[in-house]
This record gives C-alpha cells, structure tokens and sequence, in this order.
C-alpha cells in the first residue's frame, strides 16, 4: 500500500509523453536531459539523438538569440521567462506535418522557458514549447478581414476611390482644422455632362467603364496627401482641396476638366462636342469668406449648376 499514491519514474514517463506540450529540460551546462514524445514528432529528431548534447550546438541558429539569454537567465540568475510570441513567431524547427516541413513553414510557437531546482543537483532549466499555429492563423484572418471591411467602408465598390461617407468623415476634418488654422479649404463639384443619353446610346456597361476611367483620371491629377476625390453620387464627383485658395483650386478645376475632354472618349450624344465631358462647380472657404459645411455644398452645385447652364464642358466658381 504505501507505494500506491506516489507516482514512479515510469508515469512521469508516461505523462512526458502523453502531454501536448514540447518538453525540454536542460542541466547546469546547457544538455539535454528530457527530450519529450511531441518534441520528438514536430522536430523529428529522436530523444536517442539529442540527449546529453549540449543545446546550443544542436540549435546553433538559437544562439545569441532571445531563447538563450532565457536560458542562461534561468540557470544562472533562477529567473523565468516568457517569450512574446509577437516577436519570436517560430524559434525551433517544428512543423506540423511533412508539407509544412516541405514548404518550410514553421509551427508558430509560445516558449516560456522557467529555472527547475533538481534536489542535490546543480539547477536546470525546464523549456515548454506551444503550438499557437491555430490562434495566430486566426488572429491574421481577422486582421485581413478587419482591413478589408474598413476599406470596403470607406471605397465606392465601382471605381475604388472614396465614396461618399469617406467624403462626409474627411470634409467634417479638413473644415475643422481650416477653422482652426485660417487657412483656405476649397471644393469641387464634378459632374458628367451628357451622361443620361451617353448610357441609353452606350449600355449601363459601357456607362460603367467610363465611369471608372473618368473617376482615375480626375484621382491621378490629385497630389498632396491631403487632397480626396469622393464618388459623391452616380457620375458626380467631389473634391476637398484643403488649403487651397480659390485661384489655385480654380486652375487645378480647369486642367482636370481639360484632362477629362483629352481622354476622348466618344459620345455621340453629347451635345456640342463628341467625346465626354465634364462641369465643375467651385466654392472656397477663406478666412475674409469663412463659410460651414452645409453652404460650401451649396455653394459649389449652385456653381456646377451654372456650368451645366452655361453650356457644360465648363468650371465656374461660386461668387
Ligand atoms: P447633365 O449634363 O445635365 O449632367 O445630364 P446628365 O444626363 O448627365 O444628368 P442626369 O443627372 O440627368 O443623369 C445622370 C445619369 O447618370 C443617370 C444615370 O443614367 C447615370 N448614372 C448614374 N450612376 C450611374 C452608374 O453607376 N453607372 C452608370 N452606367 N450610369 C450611371
Ligand atoms: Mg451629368
Ligand atoms: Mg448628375
């Protein structure tokens, strides 16, 4: 009986064994002395095979790494260490299964290497090795889909430049900080001419297609950071042009108009010329005109509108 309740040599074997944890366990000079069953599988090297070497010679890629200042902290100042898996994805040369082996794609490993007190022996070190390979996929599948999703947010589906909440967060910021700062902040409206009867000569399809060629010729011609082109609605655009004065932004309106027209893209509806074309309207916020949100709008489609009136193919600035 009093042998019953003291687990032996041969079921902490067992249990080594058993565990689905890599087990290593190092003496006072850096030699393996447990080598465990899971260590075994993922590195195939055999505990026959590494038992009584000296780790670091086993591992010469380990040395000078995290991995063995955790070491020598254990054996020689009795201190445990965790190492972030963030920083060190895959220290050892595990791999779930022989394609990963072949591929060369690591297991991603969690080691916390911890000082063991061995009674009459100098102290060791035990090193616990976790496959995280699960979590860490996972965790970079909702990253991507994270991004993904915030992008999907903030771009038109159609032609991938900003759509009309990107517009709405980024106008609310730049009349902000043009209030705060005094500096100018100007704004486009940009309208297709003609694009009813280009769709109903053309198809939807095609209607699409220029639509996107449209939308990256006018995005292309953007420079400054700061500067955003939105899908404010069908085939109207709307840019914010931060510190950007009335003139200036006036210019920058009439080289995009003149770009759109040298695309030539033809339109036999279009009245007064065959190819497309566009309007623009132009309002500027400035500190002798300061002006809010909800007017500036108003202001640049009461000017598009008197583009459109005049004639189209043309920029008018609000005044
Ligand atoms: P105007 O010169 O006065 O701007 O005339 P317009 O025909 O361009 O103006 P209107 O606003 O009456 O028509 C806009 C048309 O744009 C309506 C629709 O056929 C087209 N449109 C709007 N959104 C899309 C879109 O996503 N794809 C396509 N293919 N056409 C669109
Ligand atoms: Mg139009
Ligand atoms: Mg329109």
């Amino acid at each position: 009986m009093a042998d019953a309740a003291a687990p032996g040599q041969g079921m902490l074997e067992s249990v080594l064994g058993a565990i689905n944890l890599g087990t290593i366990v190092l003496d006072h000079a850096q030699r393996v002395v447990v080598w465990n069953r899971w260590m075994s599988q993922y590195s195939e090297l055999s505990a026959e095979r590494v038992v009584g070497q000296d780790f670091f010679a086993l591992f010469p890629e380990l040395g000078g790494k995290r991995i063995d200042s955790a070491v020598r902290q254990a054996l020689r100042d009795n201190f445990p260490s965790v190492l972030s898996q963030t920083l060190h994805k895959a220290p050892f040369g595990l791999f779930v299964n022989a394609a990963a082996r072949e591929a060369g794609e690591r297991m991603q490993q969690a080691v916390a290497v911890t000082p063991l007190e061995v009674p009459g022996l100098a102290r060791h070190c035990l090193i616990q090795i976790t496959d995280v390979s699960v979590a860490v996929n996972r965790e970079r599948l909702l990253r991507d889909q994270a991004l993904e999703l915030r992008s999907q947010t903030f771009s038109d589906g159609l032609t991938g430049i900003a759509n009309r909440r990107h517009f709405d967060v980024a106008m609310d910021k730049e009349m902000r900080r043009a209030k705060r700062s005094g500096t100018p902040l100007s704004l486009l409206m940009i309208d297709i001419d003609f694009f009813k009867p280009y769709n109903d000569h053309y198809g939807h399809q095609q209607g699409d297609d220029t639509l996107i060629k449209v939308a990256h010729a006018l995005a292309a011609m953007l420079q400054r950071p700061a500067d955003l082109i939105a899908r404010y609605g069908g085939e109207e655009f709307a840019v914010i042009l931060p510190e950007m004065t009335a003139e200036h932004s006036q210019t920058l309106a009439e080289k995009m108009r003149e770009r759109i027209a040298a695309l030539a893209i033809p339109h036999a509806k279009a009245e007064q010329t065959d190819h497309v074309t566009v309007s623009i309207g132009l309002a500027t916020h400035a500190l002798e005109n300061p002006s809010d949100i909800a007017v500036l709008l108003g202001e640049a489609d009461r000017a598009l509108y008197m583009a459109k009136a005049a004639g189209r193919n043309q920029v008018v600035r609000f005044s």
